[in-house]
């Protein structure tokens, strides 16, 4: 565990103050909520899977200590637990009572539940991990379902993190491959901010790019070894996925740790994707198949020229407001999605004008900026062998896909969020469709043969 990087961290988050990773630290709950609320009573939060894990641990442990305790607010252990807003509002009425401090024992949907929660009574929280599952322990903001539609909630980080790796060790093997998956999905996303940052659209903030990037492929370097149960390979995801959150807190935005292959599982995720499986498909998965598709676009996109644009033509062709509207709606069928698409879209919309000004721009900064990019990215068969070791699905028919909507969602995704990335850029210097039809038809197309078996790719050293 590297001390030095959680509390340079530590030092720029707004609500995270502190955060304890280690073997064994469960038995530290007590001063660490000591540290965090000093006499005030606590509460476990948990459902019957996290009670059983650690919950009734960290409760035994507090009363030992003779902290005051509530009794804890349990959810039920199955169907899978939720982040449904209803679920918000039952455990915020049920706090409401008391004025305990909740200690959230579970992983991303428990601790969005908590998180909104309390941001609704203005109390603060701590949280125990049960899993390396997710960057979202220390985020900003919570990702819960309102009328039928995920959405990110606002609402500050917990005040105190606490991950034991004993715990995270145990846990169902595809909830650390999630993580693993969530954490790899940094690459396209550190990709797509240079573009971004290039073009003038959203500057690089270069501490905290440094702080998710520069250990990243150390924090990702091992999934065959985290597959298997190496310790060490479980410490380095926890903390990549601790320090990636605590960035995106810093920053009170994503942008640090989520791009394009964010896009693909948002839009899978509203769409309900796999929501009826038992378990439902995590996060991370949909994140791992996306980065996949992405990396394979940058792929198709590096090895073009573009510092040649017929820029003329791109802004003859570009779409007005109107017409772009037109067609964000025809592509959006699912309920309050295009609404919502519309929205989006349209934020980061730039008139003719502004795009002949930007491709100006990436023309003259081509043939270095595509250097950069290629020195960030990973190339689409590195990426899915790396998450074949983790234990991850790799391609569209593992997650329910269906080639064509696999295929559609290249472009339906650019369309749910106005960040700015890959996909943006593709679709302004006018390759967009081509490069998507060549990544499922060319003879070298990276979802070309995806149903024929293929030998795996070297990891990469
Ligand atoms: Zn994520």
């Amino acid at each position: 565990m590297n001390h030095q990087r959680i509390d340079a961290a530590l030092r720029d988050a707004t609500d995270t103050q502190n955060v304890t990773i280690g073997a064994g630290v469960l038995g530290s709950v007590e001063d660490v909520f000591e540290q965090s609320f000093g006499d005030r009573a606590a509460v476990v939060v948990a459902d019957e899977n996290t009670l059983a894990v650690a919950g009734e641990e960290v409760r035994e442990r507090l009363e030992v200590a003779g902290r005051r305790l509530v009794e804890p607010y349990v959810f039920a252990g199955r169907p899978t637990l939720y982040a449904d807003y209803g679920n918000v509002v039952t455990l915020r009425e049920t706090l409401r009572a008391h004025d305990a401090v909740p200690v959230a024992v579970g992983s991303g949907t428990l601790n969005d539940l908590v998180k909104r929660a309390v941001h609704e009574l203005g109390r603060p929280y701590m949280v125990v991990a049960t899993a390396a599952s997710m960057d979202g322990y220390t985020a900003f903001g919570a990702s819960i379902a309102r009328e039928g539609f995920k959405q990110t909630l606002a609402c500050p980080a917990p005040r105190a993190v606490l991950a034991d790796l004993d715990v995270l060790m145990d846990a169902p093997s595809e909830m650390t491959a999630s993580g693993y998956a969530d954490l790899l999905g940094k690459v396209t996303a550190g990709a797509d901010w240079l573009f971004a940052d290039a073009l003038e659209v959203e500057k690089i903030d270069p501490h905290l790019w440094s702080l998710v990037q520069d250990p990243l492929r150390e924090w990702t370097g091992k999934p065959a070894e985290l597959r298997a149960g190496d310790r060490e390979a479980m410490e380095r995801l926890t903390e990549g996925l601790i320090l990636t959150g605590l960035a995106m807190q810093a920053y009170q935005s994503s942008r640090p740790a989520s791009g394009a292959e964010h896009q693909f599982s948002h839009l899978w995720e509203m769409e309900g994707l796999g929501q009826n499986d038992d378990p439902p498909l995590s996060h991370g998965f949909k994140v791992g198949v996306g980065s996949i598709a992405i990396a394979a676009l940058y792929g198709r996109i590096l090895r073009r020229d573009l510092s040649d644009l017929d820029i003329e033509a791109l802004r003859e062709s570009w779409p007005t407001r109107e017409e772009l509207e037109k067609e964000v709606r025809a592509a959006h069928t699912t309920s309050g999605l295009g609404e919502a698409a519309v929205e989006q879209s349209l934020a980061k919309y730039v008139n003719a004008g502004g795009l002949a000004h930007r491709l100006e721009r990436l023309c003259r900064l081509w043939s270095e900026l595509r250097e950069r990019v290629a020195k960030q990215s990973l190339s689409a068969e590195q990426t899915s062998a790396m998450l074949r070791a983790a234990g991850c699905p790799t391609g569209p028919s593992e997650i329910g896909l269906s080639i064509p909507d696999f295929k559609a969602t290249y472009s339906r995704s650019r369309m749910i969020r106005k960040r700015y990335t890959v996909l943006d850029l593709a679709a302004e210097t006018g390759v967009f469709e081509e490069c998507v039809d060549e990544l499922f038809a060319a003879p070298d197309g990276f979802w070309a043969h995806h149903a024929a078996s293929r030998p795996d790719a070297e990891l990469p050293r």
